[in-house]
């Protein structure tokens, strides 16, 4: 046995967590940048309560409510500049996975004057501010990750900041702030978690710890999953849904993501389709790919979540996916040829051709 396991993320979860813990945001300084989207950081509660405790401790503060989703390497320069010479000690990010990854970019970027290039190269960080996440979400799990995905405004492509030294310090989890949740935003999140946990699962680099914390997260998509369909959705579901979407962050911070990943992330680029859905889009055309070299891991996927077989687990995605979106043969051929640059496709078991990808984009969105 061999194997690298790495989660430096203080993960706090519970009822008012963030109240109950102020004193810790003193040991990271005296003054802060807050990082959100435009609406759901207020909405959800979240802000007003990290507001709260920082004037409470004589903290600090600016705001960058800037960030939309899929943030691009414009908005979270942006962000930077509205920290510089402000003399900012630490990044606070309140959102879905999209202000927390621009947020760890922020926090790189205040005080490092990188290109473009050596930012996605992520080799000489120095000076990275510590980050304090707070999800408002539950399913990217950015939280406890060391990525940062951000969209390369030259090329729209999505890319990934990776280093362990955008790890966030803590992260703060009280479902309470996933209540403003519209049911389709709960359910896209919940199918990204989802992704993870069956990806990092089934990856070449999972390794014996991720595997243990992937099949936790199944038993519970595979619990709450059908529940949302009903749109029964209540304060014990959102509370595993948070949990689960953490410990799916967990997993992929091990392993990373396959080519179910990179094929979404055309999707949502090109066709403007959410992260979580773009995932699910592709996800069981994948597990049928990967069976030919992995038959008894996807057979226990099945079985943990509690379905007997693979025509159970695309009936449950696809009645949570509603009507599908389709795809043109140009659009795929285009895709697939971008899908085949990307990393995930050799984390992958088995390695699949571009014929494989075009195959699996084709039985998917049809
Ligand atoms: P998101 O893009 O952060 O947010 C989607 C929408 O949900 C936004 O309109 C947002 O509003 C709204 N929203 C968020 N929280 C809400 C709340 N509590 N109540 C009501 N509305 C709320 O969505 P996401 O799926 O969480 O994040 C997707 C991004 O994460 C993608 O860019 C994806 O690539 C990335 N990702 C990163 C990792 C990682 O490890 N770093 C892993 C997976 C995915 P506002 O705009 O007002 O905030
Ligand atoms: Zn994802």
């Amino acid at each position: 046995m061999s194997f690298t396991f790495y989660m430096p993320t203080k993960v706090i979860m519970g009822k008012d967590c963030i109240e109950q813990n102020v004193d810790m945001f003193s040991d990271f300084g005296k003054n802060a940048l807050i990082v959100t989207g435009k609406k759901s950081a207020k909405l959800s509660g979240a802000l007003r309560d990290i507001c709260n405790v920082l004037a409470k401790k004589q903290i600090t503060y600016t705001i960058f409510d800037e960030v939309f989703s899929n943030p691009t390497i414009n908005i979270v320069r942006k962000g930077a500049e509205k920290a510089k010479n402000k003399n900012v000690e630490f990044v606070i990010g309140i959102g879905g996975g999209s202000p927390l990854d621009a947020a760890k970019a922020i926090a790189i970027l205040i005080n490092n004057d990188l290109s473009d290039e050596d930012l996605f190269s992520s080799s000489e960080l120095n000076n990275v501010l510590p980050l304090i996440a707070v999800p408002i979400t539950a399913g990217t799990g950015s939280e406890v990750t060391p990525f940062a995905i951000i969209t390369d405004s030259s090329t729209e492509k999505k890319k990934s900041i990776r280093s362990d030294k955008i790890f966030p310090k803590i992260a703060f989890l009280d479902e309470k702030y996933t209540h403003s949740l519209s049911t389709e935003i709960t359910i896209n999140t919940a199918l990204d978690g989802l992704s993870h946990a069956i990806e990092g699962y089934l990856a070449k680099k999972s390794i014996m710890p991720s595997d243990l914390i992937a099949e936790e997260c199944l038993k519970i998509y595979g619990l709450v999953l059908p529940e949302l369909i009903q749109n029964n959705i209540n304060k014990g579901m959102r509370e595993l849904l948070l949990y689960a979407s953490m410990l799916a962050g967990q997993v992929i911070s091990q392993t990373g993501t396959t080519v179910v990943h990179a094929m979404g992330y055309y999707l949502t680029t090109h066709k403007k389709i959410d992260h979580g859905r773009a995932n699910a889009l592709i996800i069981s055309e994948f597990l049928e790919f990967a069976k030919n070299e992995q038959i008894e891991k996807v057979n226990r996927i099945y079985m943990l979540m509690n379905l007997r077989n693979h025509e159970l687990f695309v009936e449950l995605i696809n009645q949570l996916l509603g009507e599908k979106e389709t795809i043109t043969d140009e659009e795929l051929k285009t895709f697939s040829q971008f899908v085949m640059q990307e990393s995930h496709v050799q984390n992958t078991i088995p390695v699949p051709e571009i014929e494989v990808v075009e195959d699996i984009y084709k039985k998917s969105l049809w």
